[in-house]
């Protein structure tokens, strides 16, 4: 089942490597970009721990071990995950049973969400954490026998939340934990977390996905065209998670969008074009607009690959406006590294307070500057 985690090998290989010599350290940290898996190896280390196959097939993701890995429900798995705080009283018992029923119908779907779609985001009402109160739940259950199987196993998502208590209790655990237990934190912050924590782990990087293996998986998943995967590759900038909520999220209406965005741009329809910007005057559809941007970016390095690199171009289906953009503006060297830090300028300041409405107006303006001289 490892093979199923993407561009991974390193980290992958070491792991593997420590099972077969069952040289499995009682502490790790996965550090590394989102979206990149590192949740899903310590789900399939933590599996391979307790799989009941033989040992080239573990972890084999079918007997009922691995089952019950996959659903989140195995009694020696100890997750642990930031989610709000709604009193001052401990959130979680040490039998880890939520006590707060509003945080409870929260707790619960950010696991079924897990479970269902792990690369989805699953976003909590409130500011979220790691308490004191996890910890303690940890530290009791660490103690006791496992179950059904041979670890516990314990998986510590977004690491870097933990408060200043629960991260001076947890580095006590992590001096001593006992032997039939792995510990294993994960974090896209490594440099939030204590010193004393990370010394004390194993530590394995991850990295951003290649372009390529998220093309090639994103292809496996439905009927994706090959420019819609190459798209969605290089927008997802190595992250798999983003790759894959981009393939369900309205990807196509936006790029609808930005054909005609370039569409007015070529033809120096005005009109047109203000109709289109008028959504983005409220930060309603901000999320589209970010999106648009990014696809633009993908449409200017499109241009600049247009004469030499054919082989490079994302929006293959559509070279004959690539071909009028590329034919208005032959200058490509000349003005697409100042229009592309522009562009990735004004999605920086989509995330302050501006108006989305004049971002995309200026935008305009650029665009027809270039290509409508
Ligand atoms: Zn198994």
């Amino acid at each position: 089942m490892f093979s199923k985690i993407k561009g991974q090998d390193k980290a992958i290989d070491i792991l593997q490597r420590a099972l077969k010599q069952s040289k499995v350290a009682n502490s790790y940290l996965f550090y590394g970009p989102e979206g990149v898996g590192k949740f899903t190896t310590a789900l399939y280390l933590g599996m391979a721990m307790n799989c009941h196959s033989t040992m080239d097939k573990r972890p084999c993701g079918i007997c009922p071990s691995c089952k019950k890995f996959l659903s989140l429900s195995h009694p020696d798995l100890i997750y642990i995950f930031p989610f709000p705080k709604e009193s001052n009283k401990p959130d979680i018992s040490i039998e880890g049973e939520i006590k707060v029923e509003k945080i409870l119908n929260e707790y619960k779907a950010y696991i079924d969400n897990k479970i269902s779609s792990p690369w989805k985001e699953y976003f909590f009402t409130k500011n979220i954490g790691i308490r004191i109160a996890s910890i303690r739940m940890l530290e009791h259950r660490i103690q006791l026998s496992p179950n059904e199987g041979n670890y516990k196993i314990c998986i510590i998502e977004h690491a870097d939340t933990m408060t200043i208590q629960a991260a001076n209790a947890f580095l006590k655990t992590l001096e001593e934990p006992p032997e039939d237990t792995i510990i294993i934190l994960t974090t896209s912050k490594p440099n939030s977390l204590l010193p004393t924590i990370i010394s004390r782990c194993q530590q394995l990087q991850f990295y951003p996905i290649p372009k390529s293996k998220i093309e090639e998986e994103l292809l496996g998943y439905e009927t994706l065209e090959i420019f819609e995967a190459k798209m969605l590759a290089r927008i997802s900038n190595g992250n798999m998670e983003k790759a894959l909520r981009l393939m369900e999220g309205g990807k196509i209406e936006v790029r609808e969008q930005t054909l005609q965005f370039l569409n007015y741009v070529i033809n120096k329809n005005n009109l047109k074009f203000i109709e289109l910007s008028n959504q983005f005057r409220t930060s309603k559809n901000l999320k589209k607009l970010q999106e648009m941007i990014s696809q633009l970016i993908i449409w200017l390095s499109d241009i600049a690959y247009y004469k030499h690199q054919q082989s490079e171009i994302t929006n293959l289906d559509k070279t004959e406006i690539l071909e009028v953009l590329y034919k208005r503006n032959p200058n490509v060297e000349d003005y697409a590294p100042e229009l592309m830090n522009f562009m990735e300028e004004m999605l920086q300041r989509l995330n302050g307070h501006v108006n989305p409405q004049l971002v995309i107006i200026e935008i305009y303006n650029r665009f027809t500057d270039i290509f409508c001289a």
